[in-house]
């Protein structure tokens, strides 16, 4: 107990995987430039936000009633938006959507993970995946990305074929590294994987440079692949917690019987609706983004870092002896970026020419503070 009497964790009757655990996330600092979890820096428009406040008003009217539990209509926006999007038809009922496609991710490990069963991603990737798996109780196998970041088809097949994992996830864009898998990895991953399900995480794929193809392509070769993305990032909706999924129909119904009833607010689906309506205006400074982004990768490695090639919102740039040294000038200076990745690596979100300035300016400093 603590001082006053009352419990702490400590004293609590934690499950094992739980006992000595953290919550997750990036601090939440109060700077001038934040860089660090890959939102987009660009709020929604006056004209949007008049549009989602009115469609809000409209669901507040009716808030004494539960929302519409299969949002069929909010699922056919989304299918809409995906054709738009990627040229591939889908319908609404291979579509699903939660809140944030962290929960979606949770939805398809609570229905294909579970005691005795495993998931196997490839690391680095995506922090938050070793986290679902132990709130599902799965078990959790990381296999390993190349020095470059790409992804090996012949170690993902032996990693498959030793864990035999239920759930398979794959990053594309990848997150910190900012590598997009080509659609054979995908492929061969999704050939290989004979008892279990391949859900390709494409939070950052509007970011992709032309002529990389979603794996929603590969939807109609195979009933166990999923393609999971976000309103959090190209589309400016970090706030509102939206992600979806695509996937054959069987599929969106295995999540169904998962989710929490009612999980999905009348007032989240009104916002999603209605930044669904404007999605070309909302997905209209993405271009911009990928071509701040492009710059910022030919500065670093100006400067003498190594920087991979990103398809996503954001750059990993490295290596420091010292990364936290680096991460803690930056913060001095008032620019926040993300201590992840490898060991000495470092991540920076694209943000607006300003804040782009800002990062330049504050790491050409501390650089020469922090070899
Ligand atoms: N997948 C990846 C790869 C991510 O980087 C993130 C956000 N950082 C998410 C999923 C979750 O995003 P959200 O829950 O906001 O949709």
């Amino acid at each position: 107990s603590d001082a006053a009497g009352a419990p702490t964790l400590d004293d609590l009757p934690l499950r094992d995987g739980i006992r000595g655990e953290h919550p997750y996330g990036a601090p939440q600092l109060d700077v001038p430039v934040l860089l660090n979890v890959n939102e987009n820096p660009h709020a929604p428009s006056p004209a949007v936000v008049a549009d989602i406040a009115s469609a809000v008003a409209e669901a507040a009217a009716g808030l004494n009633r539960y929302p519409d539990r299969d949002f069929l209509a909010l699922r056919a926006d989304f299918a809409a938006f995906l054709a738009q999007e990627s040229g591939v038809q889908l319908g609404p009922e291979q579509i699903w959507a939660a809140n944030g496609s962290n929960e979606v991710m949770l939805h398809v490990m609570q229905a294909f993970g579970g005691p005795g069963r495993t998931a196997l991603s490839f690391a680095p990737t995506y922090s938050m995946y070793p986290e679902y798996a132990r709130d599902s109780l799965t078990g959790w196998v990381a296999g390993r990305r190349e020095d470059d970041f790409t992804l090996d088809v012949d170690h993902a097949r032996a990693m498959i074929a030793e864990h035999r994992p239920s759930v398979v996830l794959l990053t594309s864009p990848n997150n910190p590294t900012g590598t997009a898998l080509p659609l054979e990895v995908v492929d061969a991953v999704a050939e290989a994987v004979t008892d279990g399900v391949v859900v390709v995480d494409e939070a950052y794929a509007e970011f992709r440079r032309a002529g990389v193809p979603s794996a929603l392509e590969l939807l109609p070769r195979h009933g166990h692949l999923a393609v999971s993305r976000t309103m959090s990032k190209a589309f400016s909706l970090a706030g509102a917690r939206v992600g979806y999924l695509a996937a054959a129909p069987a599929f969106v119904d295995a999540l169904r019987i998962v989710r929490l009833p009612y999980h999905l607010s009348a007032v989240t689906q009104a916002v999603a609706r209605a930044a669904l309506r404007h999605s070309t205006e909302l997905l209209g400074r993405v271009h911009e983004l990928r071509g701040r982004r492009d710059e910022t990768v030919e500065w670093l490695r100006g400067k003498g870092f190594d920087a991979p090639t990103s398809d996503a919102n954001f750059v990993l740039f490295g290596r420091f002896a010292d990364r936290h040294a680096v991460w803690r000038g930056m913060l001095e200076r008032g620019v926040l970026i993300r201590e992840t990745g490898p060991e000495g690596w470092l991540r920076v979100s694209v943000g607006t020419e300003e804040e782009m300035r800002a990062f330049r300016d504050a790491l050409d400093e501390v650089h020469e503070e922090v070899p």
